[in-house]
């Protein structure tokens, strides 16, 4: 067998909300990913099939977890790897991603320019094209966080997750439903300014925001994967919104429980048992993805606290 590049997280029981609040909240600690977030999962298993297929270019267009990951799993993999991001991306993240070995190209604005942009440049270089969010071998790779939960406690009564692109939760419905755990609640959380998930699932239909207004960068995709929306139908599956103030706090509180830096994207899926409590009841074991986040600095979440 392989060696693996992701590393088995810990599912931590948070005692401070069961003193707090007599609440069963259970953390899965993939912000202790090597790339600090959930991400490295997907990408790995998306770098081997095509590495296992011939392939050895690989072009991304994000300049969070994404490009990162992907980057660190082909550098010990042995690939190049190119990430496009637009001029907003911060100088802190390009450096992690050069540090790693990858190259870095600075184009357009917005990330539509960028992933434009490396969608040419990947024909050009005979290159994978690499989505952050939109690839069934993505999907695989993260549903092994539920696997390795399946194995490790009892069947959640809920299930807290952030939705972006819509990626993670593919994959964690498709845990669920490799774990025979369907009769489980998802929660999936977004910020207000980015809840493409929330209007898309209320109108039935994909809907395509205008903008992104939120705090919570790695939510921000316009319009989440087809297939999100079609696989929420199978599972018993509930959208909920918070505020970005909820989605910084409750960073902010985890740093105290965990001594953990996260993104507001995960902060998002934490305030749901910190401060809307209401919505997972007394007796209900719940899980928590602490899906993590390298896109953050210390001074910055203290700052808007
Ligand atoms: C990518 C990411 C998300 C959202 O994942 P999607 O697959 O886009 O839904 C949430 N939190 C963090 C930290 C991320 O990096």
């Amino acid at each position: 067998m392989t060696d693996k590049l992701y590393l088995q997280t810990p599912i931590f029981k948070s005692h401070k909300l069961q003193q707090e609040k007599g609440l069963h909240v259970f953390y899965k600690m993939d912000c202790y990913q090597p790339t600090g977030s959930f991400k490295i999962r997907g990408m790995e298993e998306l770098c081997r099939f095509h590495i296992n297929n011939g392939k050895r270019d690989f072009v991304a267009s994000s300049g969070g977890n994404a490009g990162y990951s992907l980057a660190y799993v082909g550098k010990q993999l042995g690939a190049n790897v190119k990430v496009v991001v637009p001029k907003s991306t911060s100088e802190f993240m390009i450096n992690k991603i050069t540090n790693i070995g990858a190259e870095v190209e600075v184009f357009g604005e917005v990330w539509d320019e960028a992933h434009h942009h490396a969608l040419n440049r990947s024909r050009e270089l005979n290159a994978v094209y690499v989505s952050p969010f939109d690839d069934p071998l993505l999907w695989k790779g993260h549903s092994s966080i539920i696997d390795e939960c399946a194995r490790r406690m009892e069947q959640p009564d809920k299930i807290v997750v952030s939705v972006g692109g819509g990626g993670l939760l593919c994959g964690i419905l498709e845990g669920i439903e490799n774990s025979g755990w369907k009769s489980t609640q998802v929660i999936a959380v977004e910020t207000e300014g980015a809840a493409s998930f929330y209007a898309s699932h209320k109108a039935g239909k994909l809907v395509e925001l205008e903008e992104i207004t939120s705090i919570a960068t790695s939510l921000g995709a316009k319009k989440v994967t087809k297939s999100a929306l079609e696989l929420s139908h199978d599972f018993d599956l509930k959208p909920f919104l918070v505020s970005d103030q909820d989605a910084i706090d409750a960073c902010y509180d985890f740093s105290k429980e965990y001594n953990t830096i996260v993104e507001p994207a995960c902060g998002a899926s934490l305030s749901v048992p910190y401060f809307h409590s209401d919505t997972v009841g007394p007796g209900e074991k719940v899980l928590v993805i602490v899906c993590g986040g390298a896109n953050i600095q210390i001074e910055a979440l203290v700052k808007a606290s």
